[in-house]
C-alpha cells in the first residue's frame, strides 16, 4: 500500500472526518472485545455519516464501524458508489486498517479510487484508497460475465 491515493483528500477534510470517526467511536458496543472502532462516510453532498463496531454475544453477527456507516449512508438514501472519502479510527500504534469483509464490502459500495483515510486516536494516519485495500476485489463484473455466457438469464 502507498501512502498516496490516486484521488487525493486534502489534510484538513482527512483531518475533519478522522475527528467524525473519534467521535462515532465513543457509541461503539463492545462488551467482549473491548475494542472500540470508529468510522465517518463523506457522502457526494458532504454530509457525514458514522459508524462503530457493535458486537453480539452470537460474535457472528458483530458489525464492524466501516460498514456500520456505509449501511447506514445506504439505507439513509446515498446512492453507492457516489461517496468521496471515508476515514476509520482506533486505539491502536498504528493506523488501524479494515477487515476482509468490510474490504468487501469498501469495493462494492465505493469507487475504487475512494480516499480511504486511516487513523489512530493519537493523531497518526495516511490515506490509502478501496482498491490498494483490495487489489482483484469480486466484482458485478464477474456476475455479468458469467451470466452473459449463459444467454443472459438469471438463476
Ligand atoms: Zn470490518
Amino acid at each position: 500500500m502507498s501512502d498516496r491515493a490516486s484521488f487525493p483528500i486534502g489534510e484538513r477534510e482527512a483531518l475533519a472526518l478522522l475527528a467524525a470517526a473519534a467521535e462515532a467511536r465513543t457509541r461503539a458496543y463492545i462488551p467482549y472485545s473491548g475494542f472500540a472502532v470508529g468510522a465517518a462516510l463523506l457522502d457526494a453532498e458532504g454530509n457525514v455519516h458514522p459508524g462503530c463496531n457493535i458486537e453480539n454475544a452470537a460474535y457472528g453477527p458483530t458489525n464492524c464501524a466501516e460498514r456500520t456507516a456505509l449501511f447506514s449512508a445506504v439505507a439513509a438514501g446515498r446512492p453507492p458508489r457516489s461517496f468521496r472519502a471515508i476515514a476509520v479510527t482506533a486505539d491502536t500504534e498504528e493506523p488501524v486498517t479494515p477487515c476482509g469483509t468490510c474490504r468487501q464490502v469498501l469495493a462494492e459500495l465505493c469507487a475504487p479510487d475512494m480516499p480511504v483515510v486511516l487513523g489512530t486516536i493519537r493523531g497518526k494516519w495516511r490515506v490509502t484508497t478501496v482498491a490498494e485495500l483490495l487489489p482483484g476485489a469480486f466484482t458485478s463484473a464477474q456476475l455479468e460475465e458469467d451470466r452473459s455466457r449463459k444467454g443472459g438469464q438469471k438463476p
